[in-house]
């Protein structure tokens, strides 16, 4: 491969979790003994040249994983559109010798990326005919390669599922409309709130799913019916009657009614305060929602991209289509970057003639479905069962440790049971309330302020039936004549369903469907790459260690984060990712005196470059003799007068707090999945026994016979984890600059 040198620039508005892309690019490409350069404010500073464009080292990235926007810096350039600008911007490269450039930026500045590529030959013709460059850079510079990644918090770029900066807008979202929500419930108030979001409403809809609230308008799908102000203050006027405290309307910047005409919070005030008789307040968020520090997710995902990013670039043969790297199911994906832009006009261009069907159908499926379950979610009062319409009697319950999350699926799950006609019963405390008959009816307005409401309502714990509580809870079964069991919870929901499944033969009662929501924020359930409340736990646990690492002052010290999972080592290789860890410790892995020993070196070794800080994370059960006490005093004394070491156990502050926007999300579609499932087989007669999980982009129903070949019993995980593989990028980002390792040959990790 040709480039030896390349180039780095954000552009366009500014996301949190650029800087962790930046920050992979440079190490990525340093690594890789490649020469890298960043280009400070964008195009702007592409053109501009000099000092604007400066070489990297591994340590110029070092502590910008948690800040905010982008270290350097981006604009937009009216230069930059025009052929002069570009020429300029194609002078100062090729005079570095630079020929691959990695854009991380909106649709704008990825076109103008496309447009700066596809002219390069000929600006460098016309730069060697007016003598700025000699024929021979021309011909060692033949192309320019170009690699997108799509930074933008509207999430409006088609072909990926997820932008940067997106899932950290959300954050800043729910935390506003969660505050908000809390004074309107005290006044009894309506408050509209304003998003951003130009030409998609992804922020609003996701935003109004995440916080429970009354209305959203967006562009991509507009109110189907012209009277849609009445329609919309007599829904929030049932809602009162229902006994709704405050309303909540969600409105996107670029929302607009069936004739295209603009929807501002101005007019939507007005209509509501006359509607309603009372004063409506209104809120626009602004850029509270791009700035911030980035979420975990949006720190991992810019990490994964700029990884990809250059190992792209670095393949990448001259006559190839120019590309963006983007996210699917999961995984990072190499995308073409024309379709993509091309795409991505088509929904601009649909809402812009008013072809709203086009526009939704534009959207991913996921986009479409959360629209449809927001439609359900925001009723006042669930649709009356159809005449003559069979009831079924479905039961919730939690199990297992509370996991963020539990009651927005909870709530989820009883409005959309209700909505269906049946009847939905409360199960307290887990297998031991079943057992006990702790069981009552809920209504629509039991499940209120569930959405954004951590830990468990119901109330859970980690009992397991077994012996005479079987007998208890086929008898509380019949008792209640409950027709199917939704099992909100982690490893004790999964054995205990297993086990009854087991019992059928000797308890008929079991013979119902029942399904169980992988909820647990160790994210060590089978079936499901990722389970309710482990995106809240990461979220604690990396603001626990940003103040950590904050709290180190000029002191070189060496933090032992001791982190939770279990048996999974999830929690802690992901927060090592999103931290900058220097080392994670996993059970899958285990920890050896040999590894140990390498990893004094290599942290004594960075501390005597200068390193003023080091971070290592432990699971919980990642040894059982090698503790955290252990290992610190080991680092303590090997530190000798270069390093000190202190512990860090983190806790049950894990565990707690507000669910984060990604887990509600999930924790609602898979609980209108669920219910859905079990009032079909209920109407069937089918009895399957199942859990249900996202893998590959799928949400997916397992047979619950099938636990034991897909989770290993022992260490109470699944056998495959899928995460294992981004060991590889999470060792690169932690390892000490090329010219600074050591030599010794280290096999862990990798
Ligand atoms: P966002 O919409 O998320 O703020 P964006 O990347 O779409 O980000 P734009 O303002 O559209 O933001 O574009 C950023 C910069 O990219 C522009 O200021 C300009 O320098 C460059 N650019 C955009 N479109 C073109 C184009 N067609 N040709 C050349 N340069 C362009
Ligand atoms: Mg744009």
């Amino acid at each position: 491969m040709a480039t030896k040198q390349i180039a780095v620039l954000t552009s366009g508005g500014d996301a949190p979790g650029m800087n962790a892309a930046v920050r992979a690019v440079v190490r990525t490409a340093l690594d890789k003994e490649v020469e890298v350069y960043a280009i400070y404010e964008g195009y702007k500073g592409l053109v501009e040249g000099g000092t604007r464009i400066r070489k990297m080292d591994w340590d110029s990235v070092g502590g910008i994983l948690q800040q905010g926007g982008t270290i350097i810096g981006t604009a937009r350039s009216e230069e930059f559109r025009t052929r002069q600008g570009r020429r300029k911007a194609a002078l100062n490269l090729v005079q570095l010798g630079v020929d691959g450039l990695i854009v991380i930026g909106g649709d704008g500045s990825l076109t103008g990326a496309d447009v700066f590529r596809r002219e390069w030959p000929s600006l460098l013709s016309e730069l060697v005919q007016s003598g700025e460059i000699n024929a021979e850079t021309e011909s060692e510079h033949p192309n320019l390669v170009i690699v997108g990644i799509v930074g933008s918090i509207d999430n409006d770029f088609s072909g990926t599922e997820i932008t940067i900066g997106t899932d950290s807008a959300l954050h800043r979202i729910t935390a506003a409309v969660d505050a908000i929500t809390s004074t309107a419930a005290s006044h009894q108030r309506t408050f509209i709130v304003k998003v951003m979001g130009r030409n998609c409403g992804y922020l609003a809809l996701y935003g109004a799913l995440a916080t429970g609230a009354d209305w959203v308008l967006i562009p991509e799908s507009p109110p189907d019916v012209d009277n849609w102000e009445k329609v919309m203050v007599e829904r929030l006027k049932a809602g009162t009657r229902a006994g709704r405290r405050d309303h909540i309307v969600i409105i996107a910047e670029g929302a607009q009614d069936r004739d295209g005409n603009y929807i501002g919070s101005t007019a939507v005030q007005r209509v509501l305060e006359q509607g309603l008789g009372e004063e409506v307040r209104t809120t626009v968020l602004g850029h509270v929602q791009r700035g911030g520090r980035p979420s975990a997710y949006d720190r991992n995902l810019a990490t994964m991209l700029g990884y990809e990013a250059v190992i792209a670039l670095l393949e990448a043969k001259p006559e190839d289509e120019p590309l963006v790297i983007g996210m699917k199911a999961n995984r990072i994906i190499r995308l073409p970057l024309r379709d993509c832009l091309e795409k991505t006009r088509q929904v601009t261009e649909a809402i812009k003639a008013k072809d709203y069907e086009k526009a939704m159908a534009l959207r991913s499926s996921g986009f479409q479905n959360a629209f449809h379950t927001l439609k359900t979610m925001v009723r006042a009062l669930p649709h009356p069962p159809e005449p003559g319409e069979k009831r079924f009697r479905i039961a919730v319950l939690n199990v297992g440790s509370p996991a963020p999350g539990m009651n927005t699926a909870g709530r989820a799950a009883v409005r959309l049971g209700l909505d269906n006609g049946h009847i939905m019963l409360g199960v307290n405390n887990g297998f031991k309330g079943l057992a006990e008959g702790q069981i009552k009816e809920l209504e629509w307005t039991s499940v209120s302020g569930w959405v954004s409401l951590g830990g468990s309502a119901l109330g859970t714990n980690r009992v397991v039936p077994k012996g005479k509580d079987m007998y208890a809870i086929a008898r509380a079964i019949e008792n209640h004549r409950i027709d199917a069991l939704l099992v909100i919870g982690g490893w004790n929901a999964y054995e205990g369903i297993y086990a009854m499944i087991n019992e059928r033969a000797n308890f008929p009662a079991f013979n119902i469907p029942i399904v169980c929501l992988p909820a647990s924020i160790n994210n060590n359930l089978p079936g499901s790459e990722l389970s309710i409340g482990a995106d809240t736990a990461l979220n604690n646990i990396v603001d626990a260690i940003d103040k950590i690492k904050q709290s180190a002052g000029a002191t070189q010290r060496c933090f032992v984060v001791e982190v939770m999972g279990h048996w999974c080592g999830y929690l802690a290789m992901m927060s090592a990712l999103a931290t900058g860890a220097e080392r994670f410790y996993l059970p899958e892995e285990g920890i050896t005196l040999r590894q140990l020993q390498e990893d004094v070196n290599m942290l004594k070794r960075g501390f005597e470059l200068g390193k003023r800080l080091g971070l290592v994370i432990r699971n919980e059960y990642a040894n059982p003799i090698y503790s955290t006490s252990f290992i610190c005093s080991l680092f303590e004394e090997e530190g000798q007068d270069v390093f000190d070491a202190r512990p860090a156990i983190l806790g049950h502050l894990q565990q707690g707090g507000d669910p984060s926007p990604f887990d509600r999300i999930q924790a609602t579609r898979l609980a209108r999945l669920c219910v859905e499932r079990l009032i079909e087989q209920c109407s069937q007669g089918d009895a399957t026994g199942c859990f249900i999980g996202l893998q590959n982009g799928e949400f997916v129903f397992h047979d619950m016979r099938d636990f034991d070949r897909m989770a290993d019993l022992d260490c109470q995980r699944p056998r495959e984890q899928w995460w294992l593989k981004l060991r590889t990028v999470a060792n690169l980002m932690a390892k000490l600059a090329p010219n600074h390792r050591l030599e010794i040959h280290c096999e862990f990790n990798s």
